[in-house]
């Protein structure tokens, strides 16, 4: 930094009232400290996502990290079916792991709901397969 200064003073100025200036600008109320050489300190280090997202089940309603829900998608035109990695393009609807909420959004419409579209038998089918492996009580015959 010295050696910036040194070499172009009148830069050095100009840039550091800029920051000082959009700094302010985008945290007027948070009284954090701008260091030469860019360190912000004052505040709490922040983790890159400090926000966890949430979504409500369309069935049940609750609310709650979208880690835990299941990811129903809709990509344009194409069929709905479970996202499982949760980041698939296109519009999301999402369900709790309560079976009930699955049974509630295969056959009472929740899912269509959601969607604003009647779901096809296929789209309905994917849903239940990945609700009869990974959400339905495993029942293990004897
Ligand atoms: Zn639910």
């Amino acid at each position: 930094m010295a050696a910036l200064v040194a070499v172009a003073p009148a830069v050095a100025e100009l840039l550091q009232a800029e920051v000082a200036r959009s700094f302010s600008k985008w945290s007027p109320t948070k009284r954090l400290h701008w260091e030469p050489g860019g360190q912000v300190s004052g505040g709490p280090v922040l983790p890159k996502n400090r926000h966890v997202p949430e979504r409500s089940c369309v069935a049940c309603g609750a609310k709650m990290p979208k880690a835990q829900l299941v990811r129903v998608a809709q990509t344009s035109q194409g069929p709905i079916t479970v996202d499982v990695a949760g980041r698939g393009p296109g519009r999301g609807a999402y369900l709790c792991r309560i079976p009930d909420c699955w049974g509630r959004a295969i056959s009472k419409g929740a899912l269509d709901r959601s969607f604003k579209k009647d779901l096809s038998s296929q789209d309905l089918e994917s849903v239940r397969t990945y609700y009869e492996t990974n959400i339905a009580p495993q029942t293990k015959a004897p």
